[in-house]
């Protein structure tokens, strides 16, 4: 448990490190004793968050222990995540700004390059207008964050509209994992479009190359060199 949450801290760090988050988005885990609640730090910048930070939830985004803590706006799309996909066991909300333009055009959001495998052969968008019309664009109700779980079906990835990504996993290391090359995808795809017509990966590509990367040698190689990098004196 002890250990969770500390990893749950360092996802923090890593993802702002790496620009997926900046003083805004978040990520999550789920309980690991209890399916039925999930920890998410209180309203802060990732790159700052501490142990101290973390808040645990029921799926229905109430918090156990708020003592005061002011509690990030969009945990609705924690809570809907988890409610739908008892196989994910952690969570990202981000704005991670290279994803931004495939959510808001026709350009798809493919592999473009074996690493980029782990975002799925096909990742959706989530348009919040569709169901709720004129919004702030942030997913705050019980029901927002349903509508975007069920976009994101049994996927890794769902794009929202005009405001970011939610990237969902068996792990938090491969949520991490998944938040950074869909980041490095987007913007080589932006490169690669600017040269000429992009050859993306086949589905058979996309299964076996994510299958790989999947593994515990890829995953835990990306976490250590990730968490060797950052500061990680007070957690
Ligand atoms: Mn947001």
């Amino acid at each position: 448990m002890d250990d969770a949450l500390r990893d749950l801290v360092i996802a923090n760090r890593i993802l702002a490190a790496h620009n997926v988050v900046d003083a805004f988005g978040h990520v999550s885990i789920r309980h690991p004793e209890r399916p039925d609640r999930y920890f998410l730090a209180c309203s802060k910048g990732p790159a700052g968050v501490t142990r101290a930070d973390l808040i645990e939830f029921t799926l229905e985004n109430e918090p156990i222990d708020q003592n005061g803590r002011a509690m990030y706006a969009e945990r609705a799309i924690h809570g809907g995540i988890y409610q739908a996909r008892p196989d994910v066991m952690a969570v990202c909300h981000n704005h991670s700004a290279a994803t931004i333009p495939f959510g808001v055009t026709s350009v798809p959001m493919r592999p473009i390059f074996h690493m980029g495998s782990v975002i799925g052969a096909h990742v959706p968008t989530w348009d919040i207008a569709d169901e709720f019309g004129d919004t702030n664009l942030l997913v705050t109700t019980h029901d927002q964050g349903a509508s975007l779980a069920k976009t994101l079906a049994s996927g890794r990835v769902v794009l929202m509209r005009g405001h970011g990504t939610a990237v969902a996993g068996r792990t938090l290391k491969e949520v991490v994992f998944t938040c950074v090359y869909l980041q490095k995808n987007a913007e080589l795809v932006t490169t690669a479009r600017t040269f000429g017509d992009v050859r993306y990966l086949s589905d058979g590509e996309v299964e076996r190359a994510a299958q790989l990367l999947s593994e515990p040698l890829s995953q835990n190689r990306a976490w250590e060199a990730w968490s060797d990098a950052i500061d990680t004196s007070k957690l």
